[in-house]
């Protein structure tokens, strides 16, 4: 698949212009709700009805690979953008031929598969973990001889939310590990397993004009494999977070990006970085902005997709954000209802985001709560004591 992104054939899309989005989820709806504030309309192309994007925007009811749908989609957006990775080849290619799409192909060719992804990361110049490509159980065999246990064997695609990987502790796990793994179909990576102190991500964007941006690195807390917390400030040293932003802005440069990167890292004892994945649009752990940021990261998706200058990323406030799943929808609807004294005890603004979906099955996001505080020991304290996070 090609396709170019980058500053060549960049155009600049004013409010007024419509922005179709391939993906109707929370993450669209989000770049709506901040780019209808701003005076642009929205498409969204989303095979379930009402979708919590369809709830705010128009919305075409179609699968990802309909054809017909990308078309008329294109037909209706001066600007096209997505919000998941896994974008059918086929429908991009077409998307790119009848409209316009500053993101490009590329980029989604690249983080779409991890031995792809690790290449462009190192291309730019940045650390991941060691890893071998692994195409026989023999291989894996040898390669867990040089890495030593623990080591993560994962699938180069589809994998998300902890599935798709398996962590080595025993060699004697490796044919049930190969031949669990080799099902899904897909080719396989072996990594050495880092020891980290913390796991962060930053948020970085960069312009269909060449301009970038990161913002502040969010230290995150997965439960279960499921993002829990996103904690800003980072508890990291400083020289860290400014390494972790550089970084950042060096792969999206590297990589000619247009609008948002996630970059996940993991940081080691002793303040060494190595990348862990990438993501090509709006994130879980950068939810964080939309309060406690001077501009969100969906606002500034839509600035760098549309060619307009960058928004300022500067913090205005510490805070915690808070998923909120299925099993935290009653509890906390509940809490909303009341005055909430040991928020306003400790000085905590809650801010509370639901993404309008029906059915609250257990560990499926439903929403977040950005949690404004003096200081994040102040957001967690009240996190902790509404006792709606029981982890
Ligand atoms: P991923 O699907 O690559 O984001 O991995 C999910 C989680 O598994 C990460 O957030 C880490 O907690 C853990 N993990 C993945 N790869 C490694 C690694 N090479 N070393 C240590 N932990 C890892």
């Amino acid at each position: 698949m090609n396709g170019s992104a980058g500053t060549g054939s960049a155009k600049t899309i004013l409010p007024g212009g419509t922005i179709g989005i391939l993906g109707g989820g929370q993450l669209g709806r989000m770049l709506a709700n901040a780019g209808s504030a701003m005076g642009y309309r929205f498409v969204a192309l989303d095979p379930t009805p009402d979708s919590p994007m369809g709830q705010v925007s128009r919305q075409i009811v179609a699968g990802y690979d309909d054809l017909a749908a990308a078309l008329e989609l294109a037909g209706a957006s001066d600007v096209i953008t997505y919000e998941f990775e896994n974008v059918d080849a086929n429908v991009a290619a077409k998307l790119m031929e009848k409209s316009y799409v500053p993101q490009g192909s590329e980029l989604l060719y690249t983080t779409q598969h991890r031995l792809r992804e690790k290449e462009a990361i190192e291309a730019a110049g940045v650390r991941v973990a060691p890893y071998r490509e692994i195409r026989s159980e023999d291989e894996l065999r040898n390669a867990v001889a040089v890495f030593g246990t623990p080591c993560v064997l994962k699938t180069a695609t589809g994998g998300y939310d902890g599935k798709g990987q398996w962590v080595i502790r025993h060699a004697d796990e490796i044919p049930e590990a190969y031949e669990t793994l080799s099902r899904a179909g897909t080719q396989l990576v072996l990594e050495q397993f880092i020891k980290f102190a913390k796991e962060i991500s930053v948020i970085a964007a960069r312009s269909s004009k060449g301009e970038i941006k990161a913002f502040p690195p969010a230290e995150n807390i997965h439960v279960d494999n499921i993002l829990h917390l996103s904690i800003v400030p980072a508890r990291i040293g400083k020289e860290v977070i400014e390494e972790a932003e550089r970084l950042a802005l060096r792969i999206a440069e590297g990589m000619n990006v247009v609008g948002l990167i996630a970059v996940e890292m993991f940081v080691t004892e002793e303040g060494g970085l190595y990348v862990n994945e990438l993501a090509p649009r709006p994130h879980n752990s950068g939810h964080y902005t939309m309060e406690a940021c001077r501009t969100s990261q969906f606002e500034q998706h839509v600035r760098a997709i549309c060619g307009l200058p960058l928004g300022d990323t500067a913090l205005m406030s510490p805070v915690v954000m808070v998923n909120v799943l299925g099993q935290h929808v009653e509890p906390l609807l509940h809490r909303l209802a009341e005055r909430d004294e040991a928020a306003i005890a400790a000085g905590a603004s809650p801010k509370v985001h639901l993404y309008g979906k029906k059915d609250a099955v257990t560990g499926r996001k439903m929403g977040h709560v950005n949690v404004l505080a003096p200081n994040v020991e102040a957001a967690l304290k009240w996190i902790k004591e509404t006792t709606i996070w029981k982890v």
